[in-house]
């Protein structure tokens, strides 16, 4: 997606130490997950302990990007400029378990099945940032 100048009211992001690690994979190009040293619960989105066993020490594993559609929802309103509308916002499930939520790039609210395999990808967005979204698997980028 190009980003112009215009596009200046979408908020940064808010990267803290927990979660720097997780945008610095997504700068790669790279999907990763948390994972408690204590008892290997996968987690997402990132946090300073496990919500199972509270044990603040954990790794990072790639993730396979492979998931599928858990629900979605489809924003018309209100509207940014920094965002292409009907905006698709997906919640999906990991192959490795964890959810995310993003947004749908190239699938038309229509086409959109609960349980369809898709994949995650990462574009370029507002502020130069890169975030997932979901697409058809296979499809590029
Ligand atoms: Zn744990």
């Amino acid at each position: 997606m190009a980003v112009s100048g215009a596009r200046t009211r979408v908020p940064k992001l808010i990267v803290t130490q927990d979660n720097a690690f997780w945008f610095e994979a997504a700068r790669q190009g790279r999907l990763v997950l948390q994972r408690c040293a204590a008892c290997a619960m996968l987690r997402h989105p990132p946090g300073p302990a496990c919500p199972r066993c509270r044990s603040f020490e954990w790794d990072v594993v790639e993730a396979s990007r492979r998931c599928r559609l858990h629900s979605y929802t489809v924003i018309h309103h209100p509207q940014d400029e920094a965002f292409e509308y009907p905006l698709v916002v997906g919640l999906v499930d990991l192959a490795e378990g964890p959810r995310l939520v993003c947004d749908v790039a190239g699938i038309a609210p229509d086409e959109l099945e609960i349980g369809m395999e898709l994949e995650v990808c990462f574009t370029e967005h507002a502020h130069g940032e890169i975030l997932p979204q979901l697409r058809r698997p296979g499809g590029g980028r």
